[in-house]
């Protein structure tokens, strides 16, 4: 495959789960999986043609929080095989557990592997559309000997685990019979037991190094309403038993998870072949591949840490833009386009590392840097008064929309006698090296002219209150003489009567310490108290047409996007995506 001359000229890097499913298809090793055009036990893919997918793989939620930038990870890989290897990605709901999941969580999932680019078509399944099979397969488990109702207390159970280092004791009910074993299942599903008293266990061994084949728990009692299926259950399959089966009804070829559960392949593989020896599932069976978890520095990425931090109001909810969900990031400006970037450049390996967070910005950064028109923003604003501009003349100044991309056009900026600067494009007394406005220094007004600066007024505390200049009228931008003036300055301005005045939220990280609550603290105390700053900036007045979600670089500031939310026609809000420069990598060296 890798010297196959049709590839693509931007390949994808190759990794060590590509070279598995080249060697896969090379060998035909799915040639004989049948697809009967929907999810199914053996009888209904027996007699179908052979997938016209070539492998498929799933990304598989648990509907109980939203999404974040670890799942993006994950998205980004199983949909991409899919494409890259004429395949399939399912979505799947894997929605075993009733207490947990709601629908709310089901729709913004949807929307969010869709907005990171991602189609499945039909391939939208629910773990708990399952459950009768799961119910019988339970079952016929039972009928060959390979699974009986343990009725010890949770405790004895554990007690009985045994450890790393010493293996695990028989359950007294090991021996039950299989009427006996049957009779107590039937009778757990139709409600005649409390939660807890008795658990259906696949019959391994309780000697196995591997802690998870000592006789693992398929199904419990819970007495729980499903949001799906309703009260139409009184158990529940594990995850660990259901897992593999929903897979195995897919017809998934390569099953990809994180590395906590490389310890539970042999019992995925032993369960899967149970079920396939008494018929129930088609072969070849799916196989699991592990890879390292996405483990980024400055956030946290534990949907108990993300619930806790919604709930105590740490953030304004779910879609807040300083959360690493999936929705925050959406509203904080992060592209699709970027974080499909952010994957192919981070990789596939089966070590854990730490990603910087840094170098998603930088994904960003580079995707923005190329798509995003520019605009013009005075975040600090300080008054700028031309003293020889005539009282009450305008004109128009024309900025390039892009600056590498000519073919975006120019737009016209008005121009007046009193305009908004930097407060820091201002010093009275300069420092050294700093070639903006200070008296009797000369600047360009970007895109305009170029203007001499005679002063400043203060207030009786001594804060500068507006600066003065006078304009040379020959030196427009654009203009036959305006390359007569050399000046080593360049501030970027807003007319102040035509300034658009407009709340920008200036995000920055929401912990100031790479690893939250490292060291055993708490953390919480790691909150970064600065990573919201609102303030209300002048923004020139073509700003004022953008449509929600719309992206521009603010001239030597950053990426900034119209929030989705909070945005009202004619009257944008602007959320600070990320700036020009990484400071963060700046203060730590
Ligand atoms: P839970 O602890 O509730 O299981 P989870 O983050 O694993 O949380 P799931 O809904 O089970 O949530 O995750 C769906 C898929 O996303 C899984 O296949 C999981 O392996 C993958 N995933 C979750 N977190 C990461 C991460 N940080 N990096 C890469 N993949 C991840
Ligand atoms: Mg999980």
């Amino acid at each position: 495959m890798s010297n196959d001359n049709n590839a693509p000229a931007a390949a994808p890097v190759s990794n060590f789960i590509r070279h598995i499913i080249e060697a896969d298809l090379a060998a035909g090793r799915h040639a004989g999986v049948t697809w009967g055009g929907k999810p199914g036990p053996a009888a209904a893919h027996a007699g179908a043609p052979a997938d016209p997918a070539k492998i498929r793989t799933r990304f598989p939620p648990e509907p109980n929080g939203y999404l974040h930038i670890g799942h993006a990870k994950s998205i980004c890989l199983n949909f991409g095989l899919a494409r890259d290897y004429g395949g399939a990605c399912h979505l799947r709901f894997d929605d075993t557990n009733p207490e947990k999941e709601e629908q709310e969580y089901v729709d913004a999932i949807v929307d969010a592997v869709r907005w990171l680019g991602f189609d499945w078509g039909r391939d939208e399944y629910f773990a708990s559309d399952y459950f009768d099979f799961m119910y019988e397969a339970a079952q016929s488990l039972i009928r060959s000997g390979h699974a009986y109702v343990d009725s010890q207390s949770a405790e004895e159970m554990r007690a009985n685990r045994g450890t790393l280092t010493e293996p695990g004791k028989d359950s007294p009910c090991r021996g039950r019979s299989v009427d006996e074993n049957l009779d107590l299942f039937r009778r757990m599903e139709a409600g005649e037991f409390a939660d807890g008293a008795h658990v259906l266990r696949a019959k391994i061994d309780m000697a196995s190094p591997n802690i998870n084949l000592r006789d693992p728990a398929l199904y419990r009692i819970k007495h729980a309403t499903h949001h799906r299926a309703g009260d139409k259950w009184n158990v529940y399959p594990m995850y660990t038993f259901a897992h593999p089966i929903e897979d195995a009804l897919e017809r998934i070829t390569h099953s990809i998870c994180t590395l906590e559960f490389e310890d539970q392949r042999p019992f995925y593989d032993w369960l899967l072949e149970r079920l396939a020896e008494d018929g129930l599932l088609a072969r070849p069976l799916p196989q699991q591949i592990e890879f390292a978890r996405l483990n980024l520095s400055y956030v946290v990425l534990s949907k108990r840490k993300l619930i806790q931090l919604v709930q105590e109001r740490h953030v304004d909810g779910w879609d807040d833009p300083r959360l690493p969900t999936l929705v925050g990031a959406r509203r904080r400006g992060y592209t699709p386009e970027g974080f499909r970037a952010f994957a192919e450049r981070i990789g596939v390996s089966k070590a854990d590392s730490w990603i910087d967070y840094g170098v998603l910005e930088e994904c960003m950064r580079d995707d923005l840097n190329a798509r995003a028109e520019r605009r013009i923003a005075v975040l600090d604003p300080l008054k700028l008064v031309i003293d020889n501009y005539p009282e009450g003349q305008e004109e128009e100044c024309l900025a390039p929309n892009h600056p590498q991309q000519p073919e975006l056009g120019k737009r016209a900026v008005p121009f007046s006698r009193e305009l908004w600067i930097e407060r820091e494009d201002f010093a009275e007394i300069p420092p050294k090296g700093y070639f903006r406005l200070f008296p009797g220094n000369s600047v360009r007004l970007r895109y305009g002219f170029v203007v001499k600066c005679t002063g400043c007024e203060k207030d009786p505390a001594g804060h500068v209150t507006a600066v003065h200049c006078e304009y040379f009228p020959d030196s427009k931008s654009g203009t036959p003489g305006a390359d007569a003036y050399k000046v080593k300055g360049n501030i970027h301005w807003v007319s102040a009567k035509h300034a658009y005045r407009a709340e920008v939220r200036l995000y920055d990280r929401l912990f100031k310490a790479p690893n939250p609550g490292a060291g055993g603290r708490d953390y919480l105390e790691d909150l970064n108290p600065d990573s919201k700053t609102l303030i209300t900036a002048c923004l020139e007045p073509a700003l004022k047409e953008a449509r929600p979600e719309a992206r521009f670089q603010f001239e030597r500031h950053g990426y900034f996007v119209a929030d989705r939310v909070d945005s009202k026609t004619g009257a944008p809000v602007f959320n600070r995506t990320v700036t020009l420069k990484d400071s963060w990598g700046k203060v730590e060296k």
